[in-house]
């Protein structure tokens, strides 16, 4: 039998796909490439420990997703003559992802979709890659393992109210609760014992208030911080549709829809905000969008809303740690508008989107001017660049359920010591600066809540990067173009 021809350049290829119904991941190439539709691939490099590897390094630089449930080989290869005449040979595979997520697409590629199997089969360019997609549509229909059905088992309910009020009472009422724990953000703690109070009287059940300082929907109390209870208020946040509930929780989200709408679109003219505008709300002011956007649209104004994916319960909502809904929309606007008071989520906005960011305090008036995202990301490269050297790093990891991101930092060890760095995880469920101190590390990188890499460095005695940032000090993506660290 003939040897097969030697392989000059190893190339891999991955169909990242959902279940219930399958839907398939698709980038476009841009003008100068043909805007042909592909699969995720790229070259193998002399570094990459295996082809999966190279495949999960191709999957991050060119998507952004490192939450990957699986990636198993289709058991395809082709082999072709490459661009520079050499001899090329492409491996495929199969990657699965929970959800159908928003990509953030490297310049290689220049729009993205999350086909159907026959949508995604009729836009394939080449033939290898149809028949690639068919075995993956083979392994979907047969081998693979169906999904937990959702509805199989009831499971706990999320109550959603706009505010502390008779429709609150009401449903703690008929949810016939034994003991109710409420939980406030910084902002309410003052609150707390009246708003305690009032529902205790109103409901005639115990109602003991959560202490740990909360960041948000993502880390309410579990139920062994607060035995006994059987229904949880969350005070000031939106349902996070990916995190799991334990127990019915009440969900108030403080709608406050406040601000005069006409007045409102008057300033954001007068301010000179440019006319192709992205929006974006905290989930306080949703319920004012729609009346500002007619007001923005009667002043010449075209508004794109985007939704984001399934961090986010409301279509042109922010979170903290996911801008998807402003991602989505990136291309069609020439900057973004957030709506709603302090600096926090514009800080975020302005790393996520690569597009000027104004705020607008609806309730105060004021619209500020766009925040220098050049010198936010050069101070984050800065530090990126200082930690090229570390040779010790320390993985944070929280265990609250909607922070927690173990198999990333799992990833990340794996990554570190194939490089030869030395990488130890440290859990925790609030990560707290105190606990980290003395720790035999030279820099940490935390897979908890991306903010607090961003927002509280100043607080840590070591240098904390963000994932992407983990992956750009130890040489697995550029420095350029600068990745946020979405939390799908
Ligand atoms: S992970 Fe951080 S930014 Fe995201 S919801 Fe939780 S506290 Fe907020």
């Amino acid at each position: 039998m003939a040897a097969e021809p030697a392989v000059d350049q190893e190339c891999v290829e991955g169909y990242l796909f959902t279940r219930g119904p399958p839907r398939v991941l698709l980038v476009r190439r841009p003008p100068r490439r043909g805007r042909i539709w592909v699969p995720v691939s790229g070259k193998v490099d002399a570094t990459d420990p295996s082809f999966a590897e190279a495949l999960r390094r191709e999957i991050a630089e060119e998507t952004g997703f490192t939450e990957l449930a699986s990636v198993e080989p289709l058991d395809w290869e082709v082999r072709f003559e490459g661009p520079d005449g050499r001899r090329w040979r492409l491996h495929s595979f199969r990657v699965e992802l929970a959800d159908a997520a928003t990509p953030r697409l490297s310049r290689e590629h220049d729009s993205f979709a999350w086909f159907t199997l026959p949508e995604a089969r009729a836009r394939l360019y080449y033939p290898d890659n149809q028949e690639a997609l068919d075995r993956l549509a083979e392994c979907i229909a047969s081998a693979l393992p169906a999904p937990p059905r959702a509805d199989a088992t009831p499971g706990p309910r999320a109550v959603v109210v706009p505010r502390v009020g008779p429709d609150l009472f009401a449903a703690l009422r008929a949810g016939n609760h034994r003991k109710l724990a409420l939980q406030v953000p910084a902002g309410l703690v003052r609150n707390a014992h009246d708003l305690a109070a009032q529902i205790r009287e109103a409901v005639g059940v115990p109602v003991v208030i959560a202490a740990r300082a909360c960041f948000g929907a993502c880390d309410f109390p579990s139920t062994s911080e607060t035995p006994g209870v059987d229904g949880l208020i969350v005070l000031g946040h939106a349902q996070i549709p990916n995190v799991p509930l334990e127990r019915t929780t009440y969900f108030v989200e403080m709608r406050d829809p406040g601000g005069d709408p006409e007045h409102l679109a008057e300033l954001t003219e007068a301010a000179h905000v440019p006319r192709r505008l992205g929006l974006v709300a905290s989930v306080q002011h949703l319920d004012l969008v729609p009346s500002f956007v007619a007001a923005l649209t009667r002043r010449g104004y075209a508004v794109s809303l985007g939704s984001g994916d399934r961090r986010l319960q409301y279509p042109a909502q922010a979170l903290g740690c996911n801008y998807t809904s402003a991602e989505a929309v990136e291309a069609d606007v020439d900057a973004f508008l957030f709506l709603g008071t302090g600096r926090f989520h514009p800080l975020g906005l302005a790393f996520a989107v690569d597009k000027p960011v104004w705020s607008l305090d609806p309730l105060q008036g004021a619209v500020e001017p766009p925040i220098d995202r050049g010198a936010l990301v050069r101070r984050r490269q800065l530090r990126v660049a200082g930690c090229r050297d570390a040779r010790r790093w320390g993985i944070l990891v929280s265990t609250f359920a909607g922070q927690n991101r173990n198999g990333t930092a799992l990833s990340l060890q794996a990554r570190a010591r194939n490089r030869g760095l030395e990488a130890e995880l440290f859990v925790a469920d609030r990560i707290d600066p105190r606990d980290l101190e003395g720790r035999d590390v030279q820099a940490f990188v935390n897979t908890a809540c991306p903010r607090i890499a961003l927002d509280d460095a100043e607080l840590y005695a070591k240098p904390i990067l963000t994932v992407p940032e983990f992956l750009m000090a130890i040489g697995e993506l550029p420095l350029e173009p600068y990745r946020f660290d979405t939390y799908h």
